[in-house]
């Protein structure tokens, strides 16, 4: 058990205890993206530890793509009493095992960190993103979930962006702090 709860989890599932996991999607979608991807085993341990930790019942499944641009680079979703780990097939081959694993950490971190769409404001994104990269770090350290983010923002253009410099800052300070 690697997991602290953070009390900004505990403050936004109290805000929004109604809000599942990817809303914007709606059944039918998710059903496609399930057709598209392939079911993966790798990072088996990892999955399982945090699905253990998370008390999730449900089955969690590494699904990679590709997704016909239908997903950014990741989410979690549910469907049908499963969840699903959803990786864009190119992205998830240009990352280390590391890199990988910090990212699949992120994307279950939204068990609790849950996405709220349309994101109320960018605070609120942030946090929730924020929130998810505190929780992989958790399991696979800063230095793989900064890694990790800096090949999600690819560009310095991107890495202008205050989503890239807020994220970046909240894992620094964890880093110091641990
Ligand atoms: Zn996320």
């Amino acid at each position: 058990m690697r997991f602290r709860p953070f009390i900004g989890a505990l403050a936004l599932s109290l805000a929004f205890p109604a809000l599942g996991i990817a809303q914007a999607q709606d059944s039918a979608a998710k059903q496609k993206l399930i057709a598209l991807g392939t079911v993966s085993t790798d990072h088996r341990a990892l999955i399982n530890e945090i699905k253990q930790d998370l008390h999730v019942a449900e089955p969690v499944i590494l699904l990679i793509g590709p997704f016909e641009d239908k997903i950014w680079m990741g989410e979690l979703f549910k469907e049908a009493g499963t969840a699903y780990v959803a990786i864009d097939q190119n992205f998830y081959r240009s990352l280390t095992d590391k890199e990988q694993e910090a990212m699949i950490g992120h994307e279950m971190g939204h068990f609790i960190y849950t996405y709220i769409y349309p994101y109320l404001d960018d605070r609120i994104k942030f946090q929730l993103q924020a929130g998810a990269d505190l929780f992989a770090a958790q399991y696979v350290g800063a230095d793989a979930v900064l890694s990790w983010l800096g090949k999600t923002f690819p560009t310095d253009d991107d890495k202008e962006l205050a989503e890239y410099k807020w994220r970046k800052k909240v894992l620094g300070d964890f880093k110091q702090a641990f």
